[in-house]
């Protein structure tokens, strides 16, 4: 059975830790990355022998982080024994993907989440639905072992909290999330870059792909409900990747009036990655758990069997239903 275990006795796995795995999620976002990589900055400055572990690449926009093309053995590669496989940002354990046989040469699993759809799925669980990212579970972990913050490890962790808080905008940010971002400032951190880095360096295909996908903007009856489809043939007639459509669900709750904001996207082999955005009321991570997926209160994704049309109608009820 799976156990939940507090601040001090997650520290302690990753103290008398040598070997640790660090497993992002499929299609990592900027908590995953920051978090990760900061984690691993601080944790190889320990002495300790550490690696990331993902199924995608890293996207370029994250490529100014320190460590994202040192960290990464792909999940095929990695051989040996390991003290402990950890996971940060990952909801449930298919958030792995594909390197979950890479999980097993772990002698032991730790997970470090703050979704509250975390299954809990791991030996020990640190969880913490309060925390606005990761970033800041790994920045208490690191606290708490004593482990050094530098200004490299500090950009890394003030960027998970930048992307996962929409730059201190979303419902989640407290003063905790203030409290550390302050501390990782002092640390080094210049927001102005992080910001130019994350929210103004927009890839040209990403900006045609958003005025694509705008086009398909539709609202309900009730005004209360909007959502934008995003094909493959979209992606590929303006050059944009997969990872441009991060962040482009948010136009659809930014719809005055609008409380539920979804995006539908066609994936590479042919299922629908649907994510979901409400504004104050409803718990779109209740709705995506019934589909099968996970995430917040606030923001949520699943992945189901396209065709586009079918569970553009499948999910539109779904969210109705509790509207
Ligand atoms: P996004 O729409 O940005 O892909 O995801 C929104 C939030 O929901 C993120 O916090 C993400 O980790 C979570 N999420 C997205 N898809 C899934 C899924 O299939 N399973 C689980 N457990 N969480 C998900
Ligand atoms: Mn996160």
């Amino acid at each position: 059975m799976s156990n939940l275990v507090d601040l001090a006795a997650a520290g302690r796995l990753i103290r008398e830790a040598q070997r640790i795995l660090f497993f992002m999620h499929v299609q990592p976002d900027g908590d995953s990355i920051g978090s990760t990589l900061g984690m691993i900055r601080a944790l190889r400055q320990m002495g300790k022998e550490a690696v990331m572990v993902g199924v995608d690449p890293i996207p370029p926009m994250y490529h100014f982080l320190p460590g994202w093309d040192a960290y990464q053995v792909p999940w095929q590669e990695v051989t040996g024994e390991w003290d402990l496989s950890c996971f940060l940002d990952c909801g449930d354990l298919e958030r792995v993907g594909d390197a979950l046989p890479a999980v097993r040469l772990g002698r032991c699993t730790l997970n470090i989440d703050h979704h509250a759809t975390n299954t809990a799925f791991a030996e020990y669980n640190y969880l913490d639905f309060s925390a606005a990212a990761v970033g800041e579970l790994a920045y208490r972990i690191l606290q708490e072992i004593g482990a050094p913050i530098d200004a490299g490890t500090a950009l890394c962790l003030y960027t998970s909290l930048v992307t996962d808080t929409g730059g201190f905008r979303y419902d989640s940010t407290g003063p905790s999330t203030h409290r550390v971002a302050a501390d990782l400032i002092e640390r080094g951190v210049r927001p102005y870059d992080v910001a130019q880095a994350i929210f103004e360096s927009e890839p040209l295909p990403r900006l045609a792909l958003l005025s694509r996908a705008l086009q398909t903007l539709q609202v309900d009856e009730s005004g209360r409900m909007a959502w934008m489809v995003v094909t493959r043939q979209m992606l590929a007639e303006v050059g944009a990747s997969d990872h441009d459509v991060e962040g482009i669900v948010n136009y659809a709750r930014s719809v005055a009036g609008v409380e539920v904001g979804l995006l539908f996207k066609e994936t590479e082999d042919g299922r629908v990655r649907v994510s979901l955005r409400s504004r104050s009321r409803v718990d779109v991570g209740a709705v995506a758990v019934k589909l099968g997926g996970g995430g917040h209160p606030r923001a949520a994704g699943c992945t189901l069997a396209g065709p586009v049309a079918e569970v553009v109608g499948q999910v539109v009820a779904a969210v109705k239903a509790v509207l």
